[in-house]
């Protein structure tokens, strides 16, 4: 099976572009090589893997594949991979929001990403920058794949930007509306937070298994 994994990054305001959660897959009988190595990396409350619990890695066992999600992955090589991916997608502002879009080499592997924001006005510019992306050791790979991963990317965004919704309005409903705030102090927050959702990234291991599962099977 060919050899992908999926990550979560985000614009942090404190940190700039960081790696949030990527998932990896390996042979079930390996699976411990793919726990992270604790790194000394900051993470504020933006860009840290709030899990339930205080755990730092989701693992899921599925047949003779087993997922595992964690903020760092296993080799200082494929974190300094992902986090170069990472700046590569949400450095620059971008206009193709939900458009997906495919870069690379040989050395760094190539990338399929979807750049989203969500609706914040305790942050800078009342909106935080998020990027989903598949990093494939090899092109040909992530080219043959491009509709199951674009079409999971878009629905599991508009879902995302859905939630974040229904909290904004079920806030204006309770007369704790941020749009009145304008002048809020600004604050960091990440997923679990914007969508009062304290299971958000275990739904994300989820979801991002499910998908890597359609790619290595
Ligand atoms: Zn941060």
């Amino acid at each position: 099976m060919g050899s992908f994994i999926f990550s979560l990054a985000h614009f942090c305001e404190t940190h700039g572009p960081t790696v949030v959660l990527n998932t990896q897959h390996i042979a079930t009988e390996q699976h411990e090589k793919l726990i992270s190595s604790n790194y000394d990396q900051q993470a504020c409350e933006s860009c840290k893997l709030q899990l339930p619990g205080g755990s730092s890695t989701l693992t899921s066992i599925d047949n003779e594949v087993t997922y595992v999600s964690t903020q760092y992955p296993t080799s200082q090589a494929k974190y300094s991979i992902l986090r170069q991916v990472a700046i590569k997608c949400l450095s620059v502002e971008s206009t193709s929001e939900l458009s997906p879009v495919m870069f690379g080499d040989p050395i760094l592997g190539f990338t399929l990403a979807c750049i989203f924001k969500i609706s914040d006005n305790t942050a800078r510019g009342g909106e935080r920058r998020y990027s989903v992306m598949i990093v494939a050791e090899d092109e040909s790979e992530l080219i043959h794949y491009w509709n199951i991963i674009a079409t999971n990317f878009k629905e599991w965004i508009h879902c995302i930007k859905q939630k974040r919704e229904q909290v904004l309005s079920r806030q204006a409903e309770q007369g704790n509306n941020e749009q009145f705030f304008r002048r809020t102090q600004l604050s960091n927050k990440n997923m679990v937070q914007l969508l009062e959702d304290p299971q958000f990234f275990v739904k994300m291991h989820v979801w991002a298994s499910g998908v890597l599962k359609q790619l290595v099977n």
